[in-house]
């Protein structure tokens, strides 16, 4: 199996195949803290990385490596480490690349558990983030300094749902020699390989659409290998030793392993489960979206609708070219106030009142008494977060069901 694969075919069987000594065609959990090896010798060989094998759970599984070898054939890159979350993905990936009194370079408008670790979390440990209107690539190029050591975007804003154009912001990274982190967990490989828009490393944050189905937290990181870890600062040793895998191993050997945020054999399972569909599921997903936004966009009740793939929206263009005429399945709408959002919801069958993004089931969420309550009115304001906003995951149930569903708690207001 290789890149040169269609991405559905990859979904199948990338990283894939039937277990060696039973033929078993599902790849098995193994659900083993630990790894027995025949003599003392093999394991002090394995240990000491002269030989492949597998030793605690915690710096590697064979189920878990299912997984990275599917997402790095996916991404198109030279290897990925799968973590306990997608927050754990980007804090390992940040305190790889970066270290006290180093700077990070951020679009403005992200998910708030990302703004929290680059904002609140990790200037605790030295490491300063420059915060950028994430649509102005140049904002980025003002904000680089000597201690910049990466830039960091999502591929959509959640849930802004702003479109940061990816070739112009990963040029800025390379005229500076700095490696330029991207965020796909709203797009997934359906819809963009972000490496072809320039981005070094990918990272999804698992829990959502490629597991798919609400079953378990998890996260990855891609090394596209595309950028020249020598040039990194503090890099040289690993650069030495690992030549092209110095980013990898200095993930792996350093804060993964010491801080534990390994993946759980059963998670790693479920996620490869769900990744076997993410494209039926995908075009599901954006189809019902669209025939929502659609038939929503103009009811009274709603005062102002976002979403990207509307032709008016100034997204639009931008995001037809980068999604490849697909713009995800996140939208949102204004009621007016934060009582008349509590009341569409609390109307609603359907749709489940959660938070979190691509589960088969439609959610809703107010984002502001939520996942972003803790940040300061500017803070939410500059992530696109309105006292009257309300967040739309649709799932891939019937677009009739969720259209009646939708109007009648509208219509209730
Ligand atoms: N990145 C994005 C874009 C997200 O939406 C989320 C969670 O909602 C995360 C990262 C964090 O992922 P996790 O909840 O798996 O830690």
């Amino acid at each position: 199996m290789s890149s040169s694969h269609h991405l559905e075919t990859l979904l199948v069987h990338g990283g894939e195949s039937p277990e060696k000594s039973t033929g078993a065609s599902t790849t098995p959990v193994f659900q083993s803290s630990s790894f027995a090896q025949e003599t003392a010798e093999d394991l002090e060989q394995i240990f000491s990385g002269r030989k492949f094998g597998y030793i605690y759970t915690r710096n590697g599984n064979p189920t878990v490596t299912a997984l990275e070898l599917k997402m790095t054939l996916l991404e198109g890159g030279r290897g990925s480490v799968a973590t306990s979350s997608g927050m754990a993905a980007i804090a390992a990936t940040a305190m790889t690349l970066a270290g006290e009194g180093d700077e990070i370079v951020a679009g403005r408008s992200l998910f708030g558990g990302t703004y929290g670790l680059l904002a609140q979390t990790l200037p605790k440990y030295g490491m300063q983030t420059r915060f950028v209107n994430a649509s102005e690539p140049s904002a980025y190029r003002d904000a680089i300094t000597e201690k910049t050591r990466f830039i960091f975007a999502e591929t959509m804003g959640n849930p802004r749902l702003d479109v940061p154009d990816l070739k112009a912001i990963s040029k800025v990274a390379k005229e500076a020699h700095i490696p330029f982190v991207v965020d796909s967990t709203v797009t997934t490989p359906v819809l963009i390989k972000p490496r072809e828009f320039g981005a070094d490393i990918v990272i999804h944050s698992t829990t959502k659409y490629l597991n798919g189905h609400g079953n378990s937290i998890g996260g990855i990181l891609v090394d596209c290998g595309t950028f020249g870890w020598q040039d990194h600062p503090g890099f040289d040793e690993q650069a030495r030793r690992y030549g092209e895998f110095a980013f990898l191993a200095r993930l792996r050997e350093g804060v993964f392993q010491d801080f534990g945020v390994c993946l759980s054999p059963l998670n790693a399972f479920l996620t490869l489960m769900g990744i076997q569909t993410l494209s039926l599921r995908m075009k599901k997903h954006c189809h019902n979206t669209e025939a929502l936004v659609k038939a929503l966009k103009d009811h009274p009740a709603i005062e102002e609708l976002r979403y990207p793939g509307l032709p008016e929206s100034k997204e639009f263009p931008l995001a037809k070219e980068q999604f490849g005429g697909r713009f995800g399945a996140i939208f949102t709408f204004r009621l007016g106030t934060k009582e008349r959002c509590f009341q569409f919801i609390n109307n609603l069958s359907l749709a489940l009142n959660l938070a979190n993004i691509g589960d088969t089931k439609t959610l809703v969420l107010h984002p502001a008494s939520t996942i972003f309550r803790q940040f300061l009115p500017e803070e939410k304001t500059n992530m696109g977060v309105t006292e009257d906003l309300i967040r739309v995951c649709v799932g891939i149930e019937a677009e009739e069901d969720l259209l009646n569903d939708f109007r009648k708690a509208l219509d209730a207001l």
